[in-house]
């Protein structure tokens, strides 16, 4: 589904709503497990490390670090004039946490690999969408 800007825009689940919807309250909200306190992404039902069922969103830090990227310039949606920055980022939290997103507020040429980058929300319609831009020095 797209809305009026072109954006595609997830399909929010029972299991994936506080994720998609945390950003109203400027919270970055990830599943973790209440019984190993591991964080989990994208959100399931279940811990895949101790298979307990009790797990439930948290807010997370909202910090991470740049582990990888690409600089697309291809124009494939008027919503999203090249270049951008796809960005995987590993969340401090946890850094085996990772969520693909977008970097933005960000000057293409300084990306690098480790770059500390910090959460702000992209509202569209009923979702908040999570990119990342660099925590300022
Ligand atoms: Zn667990």
């Amino acid at each position: 589904m797209s809305n009026e800007s072109g954006r595609v825009l997830p399909d929010v689940t029972e299991e994936s709503r506080a994720f998609w919807t945390g950003g109203f309250d400027g919270e970055l909200r990830i599943t973790r497990c209440q019984a190993c306190r591991g964080w989990i992404h994208p959100p399931v039902g279940a811990c895949w490390r101790c298979r307990s069922l009790d797990v439930a969103p948290e807010v997370a830090s909202g910090k991470a670090k740049v582990a990888a990227f690409t600089v697309n310039h291809h124009p494939w949606l008027p919503a999203f004039p090249p270049p951008y920055v796809i960005a995987v980022v590993e969340l401090d939290d946890q850094p085996d946490v990772r969520l693909t997103t977008c970097l933005v507020e960000v000057d293409i040429d300084s990306v690098g690999i480790g770059m500390a980058v910090e959460v702000v929300f992209d509202e569209q319609d009923d979702v908040a969408i999570p990119f990342f831009r660099p925590v300022a020095a």
